[in-house]
């Protein structure tokens, strides 16, 4: 921005059932934090059939949807708000690709390939756009329910 002021924006991380399980949350936490985010907002969730199936509604008519449903409600789920600028893109681009087992080869210092098994089993989720970061954002955290995906100034 012309004034100096960066503009950070916010999205969605979810530490998922085999991330937490796993023992992953400080490694994941660390390199978080290591990567210019901050952690607004933290919460452990147990996903029901009906949440994770709300959470993940636009995968409803795909063949996976039922063993996603299953995994996501299989265990407590670690939702995060992070914050820095382009944190959309950025974290997406941290956690890699779904499948985990290609982000061993292909992107061997992501976060899937650190703590995912396979193209369902990847340890982490990351909002894919503004729209996704708010609605998801939203269902985590209500007090989160207005746009505030981006911030212009600095709330400390
Ligand atoms: P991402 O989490 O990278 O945005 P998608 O939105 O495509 O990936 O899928 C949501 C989640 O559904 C994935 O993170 C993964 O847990 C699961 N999933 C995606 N594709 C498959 C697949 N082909 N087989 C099994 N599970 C899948
Ligand atoms: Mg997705």
């Amino acid at each position: 921005l012309s004034n100096g002021i960066a503009e950070r924006e916010k999205t969605l991380a979810m530490i998922k059932p085999d991330g937490l399980s796993g023992n992953y949350t400080d490694g994941i936490k660390k390199v978080i934090l290591e990567s210019g985010f901050r952690i607004l907002r933290e919460r452990v969730v147990q996903l029901d059939e009906n949440g994770a199936a709300t959470f993940y509604a636009e995968h409803s008519s795909r063949s996976f949807f039922s063993s996603l449903i299953k995994y996501m409600t299989s265990g407590p789920a670690l939702a995060m708000v992070l914050e820095k600028e382009n944190a959309i893109a950025d974290w997406r681009t941290l956690i890699g690709p779904t499948d985990a087992r290609k982000a061993k080869i292909t992107h061997p210092h992501s976060i899937r390939a650190m703590c995912g098994l396979d193209s369902e089993k990847n340890c982490i989720h990351g909002s894919d756009s503004p729209q996704s970061a708010q609605r998801e954002m939203s269902f985590f955290f209500k007090e989160m329910s207005s746009d505030e995906t981006i911030t212009t100034h600095d709330e400390l």
